[in-house]
């Protein structure tokens, strides 16, 4: 059985020996994540490339996410090492304080709005939550606080409000900046950081357009305010991914669990993607092996229905990189095997849209209850492949397009696996029998095999998927 929740590993320093990034394709990655708060641009559009060759030489397809900085709020760094803050202390938060000229009792900050947007009793969260600041007194440029709980801080640290409410745009100057080199590189997807509103994605959209790029848009959910504009948020993107790292610091990391399940479920109604992500193999930045309850974690994202699980400092920095994608890939796999992700009571009470979409559904429902090896979408866009894994079900989903772009995009959907394969002819049973033999080729099915096949009249033309047909494997009539 292959897995069907794809992996997406953060690249940096650790995955950039060629040895390392071979053996993560063999274990198995999909989709690899440039993190554009670290390296120049030079470096990322490196590891694009030297991913996608290496995926080639493996007849993999491997996705490319671009991830933006965005806003995230930062002290300075400090003139003569780290501070270290006690309970009790009061220590300044100075806007007009010199980035690079901290002392123990004043720090700069790179929000100059930060005074306007706090107030007397807030609580400000330093570094994901090690420090906790009470904000005593906002006057002119500083923010003079309270220490709560104390601690070392270091150079340019994270500051997150706790419960939101900071009221920085989503897209920097450096992000606007960063889309064009997202474009540059063809990336599958862009991913923007601290989006608030639909408005937020849609904008992130029209300048990755306007710059050339065909990447779908991922909103990463990571403000109290996202969680309130949902839905919305959903509606405008192509995915989420539930950034629980600063997300946990706004609104609580008891609260982050139960979110979770929510956002996965309303992503998979609204007909969208979800990536898992953060800390989800954070011992294994140092280990040879995950935690139980880091396995834990990972298995309950795939019950939740993700369709992807993220590492980030794991595969970028850490010590065992190739084993953090090994132990995702056994975790999801043995998860899959839960009844209750194999079979699907979704949408049994919905009314379609489009006849693509009701032939995607048609096919689900016949996969899951039919005993079918394998279904075989002749998709342009990859729409139908999308409606398809939007249900549960153990049946592997194969996306057969010309498109190197398509392809790329579906390597980020739960049970879609792309392959290479080119129409060359408008005669139905010969298309039937080209995308069945190239099935056989994989070794994923054999004679007697029952296949689903789905196509439209025009193969090549964007959304036309008209038609399902129950193929025998080595047993094809002559009309069809
Ligand atoms: P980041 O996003 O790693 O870019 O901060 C993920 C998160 O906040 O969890
Ligand atoms: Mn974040």
């Amino acid at each position: 059985m292959q897995r069907r929740t794809k992996i997406v590993a953060t690249f940096g320093p650790a995955t950039d020996d060629p040895k390392v990034l071979d053996k993560l394709i063999e274990a198995g990655l999909d989709v690899a994540r440039l993190n554009f708060s670290h390296d120049r641009h030079e470096v990322h559009m490196q590891r694009a490339e030297a991913v996608r060759e290496r995926a080639k030489a493996h007849g993999r397809e491997v996705g490319v996410v671009v991830d933006l900085q965005g806003p995230k709020i930062r002290t300075g760094k400090f003139k003569k090492g780290p501070a270290t803050l006690q309970e009790g202390d009061m220590f300044v938060l100075d806007v007009d304080h010199p980035l690079d000229a901290g002392t123990p009792e004043r720090v700069g900050v790179t929000y100059k709005p930060l005074p306007q947007d706090v107030n007397r009793g807030d609580t400000l969260l330093l570094d994901d939550g090690r420090i906790v600041l009470w904000v005593d007194q906002v006057d002119g440029s500083a923010v003079t606080c309270r220490v709560v709980v104390g601690g070392v801080l270091s150079n340019n640290k994270g500051i997150n409000r706790q419960g939101g409410g900071l009221t920085a745009k989503a897209l920097t100057d450096k992000d606007r900046e960063d889309i064009r080199t997202a474009a540059k590189i063809q990336a599958d997807y862009v991913a923007i950081s601290f989006p608030r509103s639909a408005d937020d994605v849609n904008e992130a959209r029209k300048l990755l357009r306007a710059a050339g790029g065909h990447g779908g848009i991922i909103a990463k959910i990571e403000r109290a305010e996202a969680v309130q504009n949902i839905e919305a948020i959903i509606d405008a993107a192509d995915a989420i991914m539930i950034a629980r790292g600063d997300l946990g610091v706004e609104i609580g990391d008891a609260a982050v669990p139960p979110i979770q399940k929510r956002l996965i479920k309303l992503a998979r109604e609204r007909n969208k993607i979800s990536i898992t992500a953060t800390q989800m193999m954070e011992s294994m930045i140092e280990n040879a092996i995950p935690t139980r309850a880091e396995v834990s974690d990972v298995a309950n994202a795939v019950i939740d229905g993700t369709d992807a699980v993220m590492l980030s400092a794991e595969t970028a920095v850490g010590k065992h990189p190739v084993a953090a994608v090994m132990a995702m890939d056994r975790v999801c796999r043995v998860a899959e095997q839960e009844p209750d992700v194999t079979m699907s009571a979704h949408r049994m009470r919905a009314m379609f849209k489009r006849v693509d979409e009701a032939i995607a559904m048609c096919t689900m429902y016949t996969a899951n209850h039919l005993d079918v090896k394998a279904i075989a979408a002749l998709t342009e866009s990859g729409s139908t492949v999308l409606w398809m894994s939007r249900i549960s079900s153990a049946v592997p989903i194969y996306a057969l397009t010309s498109k190197v772009e398509t392809r790329r995009k579906v390597s980020l959907y739960r049970g879609v696996y792309p392959i290479a394969f080119t129409v060359t002819t408008s005669d139905h049973a010969t298309v039937n029998k080209e995308a069945i033999d190239e099935l056989r080729r994989l070794g994923t099915v054999r004679d007697g095999d029952l296949v689903l096949i789905t196509k439209g009249d025009l193969t090549g033309v964007m959304g036309g998927t008209n038609a399902m047909k129950i193929a025998i494997v080595g047993n094809l009539p002559e009309f069809s």
